[in-house]
């Protein structure tokens, strides 16, 4: 952090504030001092900010980075892609795409438009099972029943599975199902259940917040670093903004950021980023173009009756022609669409 001294300060008052830091055990510090202003360089966390703000020879102290460091790029200059999840490989050359429904209804309707994605090219099912709806009367996901259809499927097509984990509590149990555990927008900032899933070793994906800057999502990030699971994907989904004509904006300069900022994957999901199904193909486009690793997409056998975010999925042949105008795309630019998998699970039926 840089620390801006008051005036031109004194010899004492440089000892001053060296013995403040060395009483903090900081003993390595460069003053520099200028004509209006002196300032002083110093490493420490939080709590140095605190001690630094409250004495009387302190004008300012600037911070460098955010409240996070194991997800930042420096942290590892090397980062090879994340395989971790069965056939869905995020970051380096691949661009992975997770589809499926808002929405676990059933497992014919899960089943058939997992087969449907597949065939196009996802890597990845999504679906949800827990459903955090704004409204208490809306649709609140089949719960328990639905972790069962989403297990069922993912051994009946051996795609990897993404879900949404709404408490610490349900963690294990959601991960006994799932190959990949969501946190939703509004969870982001849920510690105790960033931390849970920090502990255990299913890969994350972590969804932005509607609200959240970008150091507060990587803070999020940090916190499921610090207990241990590195595998952790970004999500960039929109935030809120002035513009009531789009359910959220769409923010691809965050993504642009990101990618210079984590050694973390960074995918799209522009189904929430906008909230109307004919503007995620242009913006799905405009992700692979613009560097994201990959992306989430709602899709539906029939989004006029789904029983969420229809407005927002993609019907089958929807996807299956967005996944075709990707792949050359995909290819000028030097990335992979990841191919359908049969690693990690038997595939037994479709
Ligand atoms: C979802 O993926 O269905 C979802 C609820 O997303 P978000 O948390 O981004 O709103
Ligand atoms: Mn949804």
């Amino acid at each position: 952090m840089i620390v801006a001294i008051t005036k031109r300060p004194g010899e004492h008052e440089v000892l001053e504030l060296k013995e403040l830091l060395g009483n903090r055990g900081i003993v390595e510090n460069v003053v520099v001092r200028g004509d209006g202003c002196s300032v002083l360089s110093v490493t420490g966390g939080e709590s140095l900010v605190q001690t630094l703000e409250s004495s009387p020879l302190v004008s300012r102290v600037m911070t460098i980075t955010g409240p996070w460091g194991m997800v930042a790029k420096e942290h590892a200059s090397d980062v090879a892609p994340m395989n971790a999840v069965p056939g869905c490989s995020f970051g380096g050359t691949q661009f992975s795409v997770l589809a499926g429904p808002c929405s676990v209804e059933g497992h014919q309707q899960l089943l058939s438009v997992a087969q449907s994605v597949k065939e196009s090219g996802a890597v990845g099912l999504r679906g949800g099972a827990f459903k955090p709806r704004t409204s208490p009367y809306a649709f609140q996901g089949l719960g328990h029943q639905g972790l069962e259809h989403l297990a069922a499927v993912r051994q009946q097509t051996g795609l990897s599975v993404v879900t949404e984990v709404m408490s610490a509590g349900e963690v294990e149990r959601v991960a006994a199902a799932a190959d990949m555990l969501q946190i939703g927008s509004r969870n982001v900032q849920n510690y105790r259940l960033l931390e849970a899933v920090g502990r255990c070793d299913t890969p994350v994906l972590l969804k932005r917040g509607m609200m959240s800057t970008i150091d507060e999502f990587l803070g999020s990030a940090e916190y499921i670093y610090a207990r241990g699971n590195e595998n952790i994907v970004l999500c960039e989904r929109g935030i809120r903004s002035f513009e009531p004509r789009l359910r959220n904006t769409l923010d691809l300069g965050a993504v642009a950021l990101l990618k210079r900022l984590t050694h973390l994957p960074v995918i799209v999901d522009p189904s929430h980023g906008t909230g109307l199904s004919e503007l995620v193909a242009p913006l799905a486009k405009a992700a692979l173009a613009m560097g994201a690793d990959g992306l989430m997409l709602e899709v539906h056998s029939r989004p006029e009756i789904a029983k969420s975010d229809g407005r927002q999925s993609l019907s089958v042949s929807e996807f299956a022609t967005l996944m075709t105008e990707l792949a050359p795309l995909a290819q000028v630019l030097g990335r992979t669409l990841g191919s359908p998998m049969t690693a990690g699970h038997s595939v037994s039926g479709g």
